[in-house]
């Protein structure tokens, strides 16, 4: 018997004893620092000449792993064998698959913290950001295995009186799982055990700045059962691999987590059907957000400014669900800017090895260059509040930037920076604060703090984000309790832990016998 799912507790850190045990696990990780991560085909190793390079955002001296890099010939070799191990796995049973990823959730349990330090070296992730993605890739085996079993089921339909009707779902076939790099452990498990719980067999391309906890995955499916050839491990640069890996002819499908230029040019090639092809490709994208918090006049400002904060800062705002745009009713205005602007003055920005540190690094040159770029534009469209500086000197470091004044048109209200970096735009009343929320390419997450109930019915019609959140902030969604995906040019209306996501990686086979 299987018992009720329920999320992962977050651990605790104001209890002694979990923050020491943390301290050795960072301890433990650091020494592991710095090894070379081969390749997984078939459960093979394949060891490359050419690797690519993870290290520490908030120290790039420090070398978390030489990772072996796949290039087109080794990611044929894994399309192949992902193929051939797709016709015997599709028949293994959902109950024999759900299992396994019970196991895998078992074994990451016990080593949870170590599992975090290596987010805390790998992803820069400050501890608690950390123990929240180990516990949500905890999460996500367990529900999806729990769904499995349902699914499993099929749906009532209806039968006349001559005949029997069963409607079933069955796996696509080889899947191309390519996560990001902010959730490195969550989502990249996450989107794999779907694919995988459900029949499929996969091609795991992990984010090129964290293939070291990937790696760790890998070994946890091995130790949990999973058979070779199921998951097959190529990390490699997107530029080289990418396109090849999302054209073959025997993708089935691409399960994409990440930013919106890739996702809308995988969505673009999958479309296109190749001689010998023989389905059209299925494509689960989960995309960008200019999410927004509203603050309504009648409202607890406290809360509404620790909210902007949590939600904008934290993870260095590097969420696609991070709050960009702080959208304010004018009475409150001048109110919640200055409290949020003096709450983020008390902010730590620093090594995430250190606990009292709440934001670390940006994740590369690249992510540090955009965020950066973005302060010239933000001085032309608005007023500097706080931060504005950052030093690449060690690590990825920004401090965390509020521009207030900001026109609802502005680049800075439209632009996903995904960075510490939100805008400050006055409304008029409630209506306009709407208005301004919506107008975005996006639809992701949201939050409105009224005490208005009017209002917060208002928003629940209007507000067209996937992630609606009142009274609290937008980020921080729960598997199985905030089933996560937006609308528009957030992606595919995908809902990651939620009770239909294990659907699209199926298709319904109805059987009708005359009796
Ligand atoms: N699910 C996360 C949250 O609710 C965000 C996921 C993402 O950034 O991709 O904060």
């Amino acid at each position: 018997m299987v018992v009720p799912y329920k999320h992962e507790p977050f651990t605790d850190f104001t209890v002694d004893k979990n923050r020491q045990e943390f301290e050795a696990a960072l301890k433990t990780v650091e020494a592991e620092l710095g090894k070379n991560y081969d390749l997984i085909i078939n459960g093979e190793r394949i060891v490359t000449e050419d690797k690519m390079v993870s290290f520490n955002p908030s120290n790039t001296q420090q070398i978390i792993g030489n990772v072996s890099k796949a290039n087109i010939e080794l990611a044929e070799k894994a399309m192949q064998v992902a193929d051939e191990t797709f016709n015997i796995w599709k028949k293994w049973k959902p109950e024999v698959r759900a299992d396994i990823l019970f196991k895998a959730a078992a074994i990451i349990r016990r080593r949870k913290h170590e599992f975090s330090a290596y987010l805390v070296y790998e992803a820069g992730k400050p501890w608690n950001e950390a123990d929240a993605d180990t516990a949500e890739g905890i999460d996500f085996l367990e529900y999806y295995a729990r769904q499995m079993l349902e699914l499993s089921k099929g749906f009532a339909v209806e039968s006349r009186p001559f005949e029997h009707n069963k409607l079933s779902y069955i796996p696509l076939g080889v899947g191309v799982v390519i996560p990001p790099w902010n959730f490195a452990f969550a989502i990249m498990a996450g989107m794999t055990a779907a694919a995988v719980v459900t029949g499929n067999t996969v091609l795991l391309k992990p984010a090129e700045t964290t293939p070291v906890i990937a790696y760790k995955f890998m070994e946890v499916l091995e130790e949990a059962g999973l058979p070779k050839g199921v998951v097959n491990y190529i990390p490699g640069y997107g530029s080289e691999i990418g396109d090849y890996l999302v054209d073959h002819t025997r993708t089935r499908f691409i399960s994409f987590t990440g930013s919106k230029a890739v996702g809308v040019r995988i969505y673009e090639r999958a479309a296109k059907v190749h001689p010998g092809q023989k389905w059209l490709k299925r494509v689960v994208a989960e995309m960008g957000g200019k999410d927004a918090i509203i603050v309504d006049k009648d409202t607890d400002l406290e809360l509404a400014a620790q909210s902007i904060v949590k939600s904008a800062f934290g993870f260095s705002g590097q969420k696609c669900s991070a709050c960009s745009r702080a959208i304010i009713h004018q009475d409150v205005y001048d109110q919640v800017l200055e409290r949020t602007v003096q709450l983020t003055k008390e902010i730590n920005v620093g090594s995430p090895v250190d606990f009292n540190n709440f934001m670390g690094p940006v994740t590369d040159q690249k992510a540090f260059d955009k965020i950066t770029s973005y302060f010239e534009i933000g001085k032309e469209e608005g007023k500097l509040m706080t931060g504005g500086t950052a030093d690449s000197s060690k690590g990825f470091f920004i401090q965390p930037t509020i521009f207030a004044d900001v026109n609802e048109n502005a680049r800075i209200m439209h632009e996903e920076v995904f960075g510490p970096f939100v805008a400050f735009c006055k409304a008029k009343d409630f209506d306009h604060a709407l208005e301004i929320a919506n107008n975005t390419e996006y639809g992701l997450t949201g939050a409105v703090l009224t005490r208005n109930r009017e209002n917060l019915e208002k928003a629940r019609e209007d507000f067209h984000v996937g992630n609606l959140y009142f009274n609290r902030g937008c980020t921080g969604a729960i598997v199985g309790y905030h089933p996560f995906g937006g609308f528009n040019m957030s992606g595919t209306d995908s809902k990651a832990g939620g009770p239909d996501y294990l659907l699209l990686f199926t298709q319904a086979k109805l059987v009708s016998e005359q009796l």
